[in-house]
């Protein structure tokens, strides 16, 4: 008989954002490195079809998967973590689901029958969760549920969990993400907070196996008798996950924990190596032992959110450049500064602040809020010879300076700020002008993975070592190619292009004229890991690194 397949669900009580996305991953990863081949599935309850058209400053990073999905920062996280691509199978939100039953129902598909929420909704998901465990040919699916138990929208998901629990009672696992306070005035941690995440779990019929405990600090025995106490559960089942300084310790904190132990027994399941944790161990040492930083400074708008400065935002970018830092032996400052602090009467006193970065970067983007200011950063390193990286908005807004500043195109700017630009360097492709003449817009970008060819002699192929590759995309406007040969023809090289030689993929300085000026239509972000450090992260911060040894910057 073929072994039952494994099911873990995680979820969330108490409040969101205490890494249930790390949890879920370190778990995974625990699981892959004793031989078994883990389905990551990220499910977001809200009804937004995808994640495409949230605002990250919301929501956090937009992170698009190799088909071109657009999904949570989480898929991220997993894909990281594993060392591997995710398909589309394995993220669904609330608006998904509902919107497949009602197609379905519209095109007779439940034969007359009443469709309702229970149990054609939880059906669906259940569908959906299973085709992605076949697609992934995995023995195991860790399940984490978006959100925080007792939201109304989460109901429908763990009902589909309890559901296939109640049909295999041996191979559904349940783990509860919660976090414990410690109330500044009484200097004490509280359990009753999850205590009632507890509770709450139970009123829809189903009881934790494992409590992830997160704090700020470690919980103590005491606490944690509590907490098994009033669950219902053995004090080994409740895991202390305090505050540690970098994501990656925390399936090593996990292991010490024997957490996937734990799950194996639970699941029935032996182990299907000896357990290998030595390429994470590994990075996570690098992390550790730096000598000397280097200091990036990331031009962008998605960082106020309120009174908060949020990361999230451009948290792949940020990963990203962190493993390249680490690959090349150097501890990662990266200092986040507001694109709009470049324009108006400080422009050039704030540019003229730059110098003390070992390069930029101006990450993706949409809209005109912080254009001025982004030409005017991309100006200034570009004329100062400092390490500049541009993905996709930093790479149209590199072309639109050159146009401007070297070509003398006056105003020269992308359709997307200036759709009667005289010079329009960067512009709207046909095909994508149909789709917002319809008004067309989620999902609708030129999304996920494309080929580019690289040209011989280039910074980009001298990175890559290859001739093709393939980097996943989402954008809408492209540089325009009826201003391609003036552009090169005053020195800016199109190294990387498609196999139609239609779309500019990668644009770049020559070495000889600027230590690295260099930008990227796709994200390049998307596919770095920890273990596999990205070529053209590591080729931007090693010209960081010697820039800043010939600066000698202190
Ligand atoms: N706004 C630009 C476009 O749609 C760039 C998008 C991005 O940076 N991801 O083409």
């Amino acid at each position: 008989m073929a072994k039952a397949h494994k099911y873990i669900f995680v979820a969330g009580g108490v409040m969101s954002g205490v890494g249930k996305g790390v949890a879920t991953s370190s778990i995974a990863l625990l699981l892959q490195a004793r031989g078994f081949k883990i389905s990551p599935i990220k499910i977001d309850p809200y009804l937004n079809v995808d994640a495409g058209t949230m605002n990250p400053t919301e929501h956090g990073e937009v992170f698009v998967l190799k088909s071109g999905l657009e999904t949570d920062q989480d898929m991220g996280s997993y894909e990281r973590f594993l060392g591997r691509d995710l398909n589309t199978e394995n993220y669904m939100t609330g608006g998904l689901i509902y919107k497949t039953v009602i197609d379905r129902e519209r095109a007779l598909g439940y034969g007359g029958r009443c469709v309702e929420p229970v149990p054609h909704i939880p059906e669906e998901v259940i569908r959906r969760i299973k085709d992605a465990g076949e697609k992934d040919k995995s023995d195991i699916t860790i399940v984490e549920i978006g959100g925080t138990l007792g939201e109304y929208q989460s109901v429908m998901f763990i009902e589909a969990a309890r559901t296939l629990k109640m049909a295999n009672p041996d191979d559904v696992l349940f783990v509860l993400v919660t976090y414990l306070p410690v109330p500044g005035k009484l200097g004490e941690m509280k359990t009753k907070p999850t205590q009632y995440a507890v509770r709450t779990m139970n009123s829809y019929g189903v009881q934790p196996d494992i409590i992830i405990a997160r704090g700020e600090v470690p919980v103590d025995m005491k606490r944690k008798e509590k907490i098994a106490s009033s669950s219902g559960m053995r004090v080994e089942q409740v895991i202390s996950a305090p505050d540690v300084d970098s994501v990656y310790d925390v399936p090593l904190n996990f292991e010490a924990d024997n957490i996937a132990t734990i799950v194996m027994k639970l699941l029935k399941l032996k182990s299907k190596k000896p357990v290998d944790l030595a390429p994470w161990k590994g990075f996570v040492r690098k992390t550790k032992n730096t000598k000397g930083e280097v200091r990036i400074g990331m031009v962008g708008k998605y960082f106020a959110t309120g009174d908060f400065v949020l990361a999230d935002s451009y948290l792949s970018v940020i990963e990203a450049l962190k493993y390249a830092a680490f690959h090349a032996g150097k501890r990662p400052v990266i200092d986040w500064i507001a694109a709009t602090d470049f324009e108006g009467t400080n422009a050039a006193k704030n540019c003229a602040k730059l110098a003390q970065y070992d390069g930029i970067v101006v990450p993706g983007g949409f809209g005109a809020r912080g254009i001025e200011g982004k030409l005017n950063v991309i100006k200034y390193v570009r004329t100062h010879k400092i390490p500049y990286f541009g993905l996709c908005y930093g790479m149209q807004l590199m072309v639109a300076e050159y146009a401007r500043n070297v070509l003398g195109l006056k105003g020269a700017i992308t359709t997307e700020i200036d759709p009667k630009t005289k010079y329009p360097v960067v512009a709207v492709m046909p095909d994508q002008q149909v789709k917002l003449d319809a008004g067309d817009y989620g999902g609708s970008m030129r999304l996920g993975s494309y080929p580019a060819y690289l040209k011989e002699g280039t910074v980009a192929r001298g990175a890559y070592k290859a001739e093709m590759v393939h980097e996943r995309h989402r954008h809408r406007y492209e540089v325009n190619p009826e201003y391609v040969a003036a552009i090169e023809k005053a020195g800016l090289v199109f190294s990387g292009i498609s196999p139609d030689e239609k779309l500019m993929e990668i644009a770049e300085l020559p070495k000889l004229k600027h230590p690295f000026f260099l930008g990227t239509q796709f994200h390049p972000e998307f596919t770095a890991r920890p273990l596999t450090s990205h070529p053209l992260f590591d080729a931007f911060i090693k010209a960081c690194v010697s820039s800043r040894a010939t600066s000698k910057k202190k």
